[in-house]
């Protein structure tokens, strides 16, 4: 999946997915990608999220919303991004995916899920300074 975020200087933020789909996909599956929520999610002036991993388990859980409705709350787009795969983690211990959160006040951030030798995630961000800057974090 490649997800994207893009932020204005005006609180203005959108998001899109694009997915070939899980592995071994059965026709006609529709995956997290084009279900708000799930694949992405977006609130101007709060942020958005865009996710990527194991779709089947995340139409479920939702975590592009939780993590901009926590971001509404407060939290900081890592501790958002953190928080929405902790909760699927709970209930889904061998759950893969990650996560990438913005607010509309700059700030952003990454999260993933570690599953076998997906230990460490790469998201790429463009600001008005550096563009490309990679960068990886590692997963929990
Ligand atoms: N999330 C996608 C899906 O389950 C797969 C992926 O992110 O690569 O369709």
């Amino acid at each position: 999946t490649v997800g994207m975020l893009a932020v204005d200087g005006n609180g203005h933020i959108a998001v899109a997915t694009s997915s070939n789909g899980a592995v071994h996909k059965i026709s006609g599956r529709v995956g997290d990608s084009p279900i708000p929520g799930a694949g992405g999610y977006a609130v101007g002036g709060v942020g958005g999220a865009v996710a990527t991993g194991d779709g089947d388990t995340m139409i479920r859980f939702l975590p592009s919303y939780q993590a901009v409705e926590s971001m509404r709350r407060g939290m900081s787009p890592r501790g958002a991004c953190r928080d929405a795969l902790a909760r699927i983690q709970k209930v889904r211990p061998g759950f893969f995916g990650a996560l990438v959160c913005a607010n509309t006040t700059g700030n952003f951030g990454a999260a993933c899920s570690r599953h076998g030798s997906f230990t460490r995630f790469t998201y790429m961000v463009c600001t008005a300074t550096a563009c490309p800057a990679a960068h990886t974090i590692s997963c929990e």
